[in-house]
C-alpha cells in the first residue's frame, strides 16, 4: 500500500464523490483547502435516479458554476410542470419556483455527477482519488486515518457522502436515529419518439407504485419507479413492462424505441443520521434519504454541501472552533433537511390521495387546490432557501 500523498496532511477528506462530496470539495476548494475528495466508482457512472432537480437545486448547481447550458443543450428539457396522471386523467401541478429561478430541470445523473465532479478537480487543492473505496477509518485524536483501497491518508477534518447506506458512518459509529425500510425504485433509460413537445414531468399512479417519467433529452427519457416490492415485481414480470410503456405512450406522447437494464435498485427508506459528531460532517443521503416520490433528494444533498462547507471554511479559514461551527452546521442542516421532508411528505401525501380519492377531489375546484399545492410548495422551498441563504451560501450575484 502506498503510503501517503505528496500533502502529508489534507484539510479535509471527502468520502463519496457524488452530488454532495462533490459539491463540498468544490467549495473547499474555492476556498483554497487542501482537499482529498474519494469514491469507490470510477465516473462517469449511472446511479438509479428520477434525474429531476427543483429550482432551488437549479440554483444552487448555478452558484456552483454549473449553468443550464452548460448541461450540454438540456435547457431544452426544462419543465416547470408535473402531470400527475391516474387512469387516463391527468392534474397538473407546478413545480415550486423561486425568485430568478423559474424552472426546475431534468438531467441525466451520467451528466450531473460528471460536471460536478469536473467542477471541484478544476481547482488545484483538490485531489480525487476514482476507484478507491473507504476500507478503515481510525480517529488518532488529532487525525483522521483513512485506508482507502490502494493508498493511506490523513485529513483533519472528514465528510461522509457515501450515501444512504454510508459505511463510513457505520465504521465510525454513528449510529441510525431511524432506518425503516418502506419502499424499493428502479430506474433505467428509455431512447425513441416525442410525438409533441414534452413540457412536465409525468407521474403515472398505478397500484402500489409511482413512475416518474423525466425528459432528459430529445430523445431521451428517465424512467424512475418506486413503490412496495411486490408491485414493483410484477412490473418488471414479463409482458407487464411493454403494457407499462404503452401507458407511458398514451399518457406522455412518447413513444419508448429501448431502453436499458433498470440502473440498480435503490432502496427507499427513510435514513435518519445525526449530521455532526466529533470533527465528521455528515452530508446528503448519508445523513437523511428523502423519498426519491418528492423529487427533492438532489436538492437536498446540494443543500447539504453548502451548509457543511460553510462550517468548514470557518473553522479552518477563520479560526472558530469546530465546537461552535459543529452544532451551528447540525442545526442549520436540521432545519433545512426538515423543510425538504416536509415538502416531500406532502407531495407523497398528494399523489396517494389523488391515487385514491380522485373522483372525490374532481368534485372539487381543481384550480383551487393547484394554487393551494403551488402556494404550499413554494412557501416551503422558500425556508429551506433561507436557511442557505442565512450560511452565506449564495453571492450577491445570484441572490435576487
Ligand atoms: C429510484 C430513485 C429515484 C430518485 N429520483 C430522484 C429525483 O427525481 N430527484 C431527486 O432530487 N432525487 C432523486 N433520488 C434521490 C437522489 O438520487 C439522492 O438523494 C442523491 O443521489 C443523494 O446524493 P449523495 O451525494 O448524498 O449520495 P449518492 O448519490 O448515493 O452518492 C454516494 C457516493 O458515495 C460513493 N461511495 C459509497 N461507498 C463508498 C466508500 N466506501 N468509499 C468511497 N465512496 C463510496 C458511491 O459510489 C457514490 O458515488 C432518487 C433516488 C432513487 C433511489
Amino acid at each position: 500500500m502506498q503510503n501517503l500523498d505528496s500533502r502529508a496532511v489534507y484539510d479535509v477528506a471527502v468520502i463519496g464523490a457524488s452530488v454532495a462530496g462533490s459539491t463540498v470539495a468544490t467549495l473547499l476548494g474555492r476556498a483554497g483547502l487542501d482537499v482529498l475528495l474519494c469514491d469507490k466508482k470510477n465516473f462517469p457512472r449511472n446511479k438509479p435516479c428520477g434525474e429531476g432537480i427543483s429550482s432551488l437545486g437549479v440554483r444552487m448547481l448555478s452558484e456552483l458554476g454549473i449553468t443550464e447550458s452548460s448541461l450540454s443543450g438540456r435547457e431544452k428539457n426544462n419543465y416547470g410542470l408535473y402531470r400527475i396522471w391516474s387512469k387516463g386523467k391527468a392534474f397538473v401541478l407546478r413545480a415550486p419556483s423561486l425568485r430568478g429561478v423559474n424552472t426546475a430541470m431534468g438531467v441525466r445523473r451520467l451528466l450531473l455527477d460528471d460536471k460536478l465532479l469536473e467542477r471541484a478537480k478544476s481547482f488545484p487543492s483538490v485531489e480525487l482519488l476514482e476507484g478507491q473505496g473507504l476500507k478503515a477509518v481510525v480517529d488518532d485524536g488529532r487525525y483522521y486515518v483513512v485506508t482507502l483501497d490502494k493508498q493511506e491518508i490523513k485529513a483533519k477534518y472528514l465528510v461522509v457522502a457515501d450515501g444512504a447506506y454510508s459505511h463510513t458512518a457505520i465504521k465510525l459509529g454513528i449510529p441510525l436515529q431511524h432506518g425503516k425500510l418502506s419502499r424499493f425504485g428502479y430506474s433505467y433509460y428509455a431512447k425513441g419518439k416525442a410525438k409533441k413537445v414534452i413540457d412536465s414531468v409525468s407521474v403515472l399512479l398505478e397500484p402500489g407504485l409511482q413512475v416518474f417519467c423525466t425528459m432528459t433529452g430529445t430523445e431521451e427519457m428517465t424512467v424512475s419507479i418506486v413503490g412496495n416490492k411486490n408491485a414493483l415485481h410484477q412490473v418488471f414480470a414479463d409482458e407487464a413492462l411493454s403494457v407499462l410503456h404503452k401507458e407511458i405512450e398514451l399518457c406522455t406522447g412518447f413513444a419508448i424505441e429501448e431502453y436499458s437494464a433498470p440502473a440498480g435498485a435503490g432502496y427507499v427508506d427513510q435514513i435518519l443520521r445525526p449530521p455532526y459528531r466529533g470533527r465528521t460532517f455528515l452530508v446528503g443521503d448519508a445523513v437523511r434519504r428523502m423519498d426519491p416520490a418528492g423529487g427533492m433528494g438532489i436538492t437536498h444533498a446540494l443543500g447539504c454541501g453548502f451548509l457543511c462547507a460553510s462550517g468548514l471554511v470557518e473553522v479552518l479559514r477563520r479560526g472558530r472552533s469546530c465546537a461552535e461551527a459543529g452544532p451551528e452546521y447540525e442545526n442549520r442542516q436540521i432545519r433545512f433537511s426538515d423543510s425538504l421532508a416536509r415538502l416531500t411528505y406532502i407531495n407523497l401525501l398528494g399523489l396517494t390521495c389523488f391515487t385514491r380519492y380522485r373522483f372525490m377531489l374532481s368534485l372539487l375546484r381543481l384550480s383551487f387546490l393547484q394554487h393551494l399545492a403551488e402556494h404550499v410548495s413554494r412557501t416551503i422551498l422558500s425556508r429551506a432557501e433561507a436557511v442557505l441563504v442565512q450560511a452565506g451560501a449564495f453571492s450577491s450575484s445570484s441572490r435576487n
